[in-house]
Formats: C-alpha cells, sequence, structure tokens
C-alpha cells in the first residue's frame, strides 16, 4: 500500500508543483491569502474532498474533509508571504505538501476508513491564524495534526520559542520644553530607561531566551516634554513557564522607569504562543518515512536558529508535529532571506517538496494501519498533559 501511496502522489507531482509555483508568485501576505487558500480549496474539491470556506470568520481559511470516523487526522496548510521578500518562509510549498498528501492517500484508499482533514491556515507570519481556529473548535474531536515546513533539513523534530508580545505604556505630563521643563514629567525618559534596564539585564539572563522590541511612540513633539511613549516588546524562551518568570523582572523593570521619572504606566498582552511540544514517537514515524522516500534526516538543533509559530498552540491540544523539509541541498539557508525565497521556487526544492508530500502521507498510513503507533502517539501526548 505504501508503494501505491507513493505511486499517486508522483502522478500528481505536476499538479502540484503547478500549484505551489502559482503560490509563490501570488506572494499573498497574512489573512490576504484569498486566491492562495482558494486555490488549494478548489484542488482538495475537485478530488472529492468536502470543502468548506472562511472557517473561524476568517476569510482565507477552509477545511476540507474526506473519509468518515476515527481517528481523525489533520493536515495544516500554510500558505502567507513575506513583505517585499515573498516566500521566503517556502509556505507555498506548506500548503502544498498537505493536499498533496491528502488526495494521494484518497486516490490510493479510494473509500477512506477514517477522517482526514485539511486545515487551510491563515497568517503565520503576521498573526496567528491557528489560535483562532482552535478557539473555534476545529482541532476539538482532531486526533493528530501534521504539517511540514520547508528548511536546510530534514526531520521530524522542531525547537520553538514560546513567546508573549506586551503594549508598554507610559504617561507623563506635558510642558514646554523650554519656557517650562520643570512642569513636565518625561515619558520619553521613563522608555530610555525601560531599554537601557533591559540592556543592563541582558548579562544576567539566562541562555536561550531572548527580549526584544522597539518603541513605537518616541513623544509628541521635540518642543514639548513627552507626555505619552509606547514601546512593543517580545520574551521569548523555550518553555512557557520560563516567559513567566522574565515576565516578573520585565514589570519590574517598567515599576523602575516609573519610580525614576514619576511616570505611569500599562501593560498589555498582546499575543502569546507557546512552544512547540513534538510528539516523539510521531516524529520518528516521519523520520522513518522520510527514509523510505530517499530523503536524508538530520538532527534539529537550537543553533540552527529558533523563532517561533503559531503550531506551538496546536501541538499543546493535540498531539502533532512542525515537521521540517530540506529545500535548499547541500547548503544551509537561513528562511526570511531572498536566498530562501529562491529555494522555494527551485526545481531541488520542488522534488523535496514532492518527497515530503509522501513521507507525510505514509505516515498517515502508519497511524491508522499500525495500532501500536496510534496508542504511543496517544500515550506520549497524555503523559506530557499530566506535568501541567
Ligand atoms: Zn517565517
Ligand atoms: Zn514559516
Amino acid at each position: 500500500m505504501k508503494d501505491k501511496i507513493s505511486e499517486e502522489i508522483d502522478l500528481l507531482k505536476d499538479d502540484l508543483v503547478k500549484i505551489a509555483k502559482q503560490i509563490f508568485e501570488l506572494a499573498e501576505l497574512s489573512y490576504q491569502e484569498v486566491e492562495s487558500s482558494q486555490l488549494l480549496a478548489r484542488f482538495l474539491r475537485e478530488n472529492g474532498f468536502s470543502v468548506e470556506l472562511g472557517t473561524a470568520g476568517l476569510e482565507t481559511s477552509f477545511i476540507a474533509v474526506a473519509g468518515r470516523g476515527k481517528p481523525k487526522i489533520a493536515l495544516l496548510a500554510e500558505y502567507d508571504a513575506l513583505p517585499s521578500i515573498g516566500h521566503a518562509c517556502g509556505h507555498n510549498m506548506i500548503g502544498t505538501m498537505s493536499c498533496g498528501a491528502a488526495v494521494g492517500l484518497k486516490k490510493a484508499l479510494e473509500d477512506l476508513p477514517f477522517t482526514l482533514v485539511v486545515v487551510g491556515c491563515p497568517a503565520e507570519e503576521r498573526g496567528a491564524g491557528k489560535k483562532d481556529l482552535i478557539r473555534a473548535g476545529v482541532f476539538k474531536d482532531v486526533d493528530v495534526a501534521m504539517m511540514i515546513h520547508p528548511a536546510s533539513m530534514s526531520t521530524g523534530f522542531d525547537i520553538a520559542y514560546a513567546i508573549r508580545r506586551y503594549k508598554i505604556e507610559f504617561f507623563g505630563r506635558s510642558a514646554h520644553a523650554a519656557a517650562d521643563p520643570s512642569k513636565g514629567v518625561n515619558a520619553l525618559d521613563a522608555i530610555v530607561l525601560l531599554f537601557s534596564s533591559i540592556g543592563l539585564l541582558r548579562q544576567q539572563l539566562p541562555e536561550k531566551v531572548r527580549i526584544h522590541g522597539i518603541i513605537t511612540n518616541g513623544g509628541q513633539s521635540f518642543n514639548t516634554i513627552p507626555e505619552y511613549t509606547s514601546a512593543e516588546l517580545g520574551l521569548r524562551a523555550l518553555k512557557m513557564e520560563e516567559v513567566d518568570s522574565l515576565e516578573a523582572k520585565l514589570r519590574s523593570l517598567v515599576q523602575g522607569a516609573c519610580d525614576m521619572t514619576g511616570c505611569t504606566s500599562k501593560i498589555t498582552v498582546e499575543e502569546e504562543m507557546p512552544e512547540v511540544y513534538v510528539n516523539v514517537p510521531l516524529a520518528k514515524a516521519l523520520e522513518e518515512n522520510y527514509r523510505l522516500v530517499g530523503e536524508k534526516v538530520s538532527m534539529r538543533t537550537y543553533e540552527q536558529g529558533v523563532g517561533s509559530t503559531d503550531m506551538g498552540a496546536v501541538t499543546q491540544v493535540v498531539p502533532a508535529i512542525h515537521a521540517y523539509v530540506n529545500i535548499t541541498a547541500e547548503k544551509t539557508i537561513p528562511t526570511h532571506t531572498k536566498e530562501f525565497a529562491q529555494a522555494a521556487n527551485s526545481d531541488y526544492g520542488y522534488g523535496a517538496m514532492i518527497r515530503a508530500t509522501k513521507a507525510l502521507a505514509l505516515t498517515v498510513y502508519d497511524l491508522v494501519s499500525k495500532d501500536d503507533l496510534f496508542a504511543q502517539v496517544r500515550e506520549y501526548f497524555i503523559n506530557r498533559r499530566r506535568e501541567f
């Protein structure tokens, strides 16, 4: 059966490469992926999936379902691009791989004895579409979720930061900067003190945490003592619990800046995403299938560079993996660069995309045909949940 699934995906190759190229050319930004999402939805509908567009009130999301009964396995599609550098994160391939795997499985197995769902997830780059989909209950009865992201290595594992993003505001009192400065309470001083103290704190921070940000309002006029300033800051650590303890430090620095200047402050949590919790049995199963389709597997390491993803939230609610496929051949090319965008539209990249599509489909097949794998995946997830 695994050969048959691979053969069906080989037959889809031209269609899949065409779709990935079209999405690459469209390069639609987060929440604006109208045509990209419709291309994928149409491909699924034409191949017998029932498709609902606009899930969770998001214009560019979709859910496509085939088969019936348990387990219910979700393959996740992303398709948003970055401003000015386009598909420099390779999301033109993510949706294509999940849709290709789903259609390949449906063709090979015909009457699916389980439920296969492709979830079209808007806005990974700027936003967190998957969190809206979780809130809308899309993953409530899902047993396993998977996706593969382009990279410079192929692995079932991931390391991603938990992140919390803040808006920080300081409130002072305006005064003429020349005629009456002593009457003012300087909100710019407060924000400068905050950034300086964060810089000093860095030396005492543990390894593998990040604090970064910008001043979004630095004052109203050069000749007026600023009455209002604001900043946007992100805290990242490998676990959300660590972010919590960093936050306590950040709050004391903000209070310190207020004490020194006489300002008041407001801290607002704008967004947060947990770390990716890798389901190890599932990651290993994917790697085995990578080897089966001739894709070389290598380790995911911290030194390769670590970011954050809204897939982290999905991995906390269902057993899941956020895997990677090497689209850059021998070279290591960081994502979010023009060079990576070229790899995401290259012959080598598309060859890797097809191998990954097969490995993804074969892993779904393992889950529904090997009872022990499904049990291990569930058990691994439940054990971690008990830790909280
Ligand atoms: Zn990205
Ligand atoms: Zn990405």
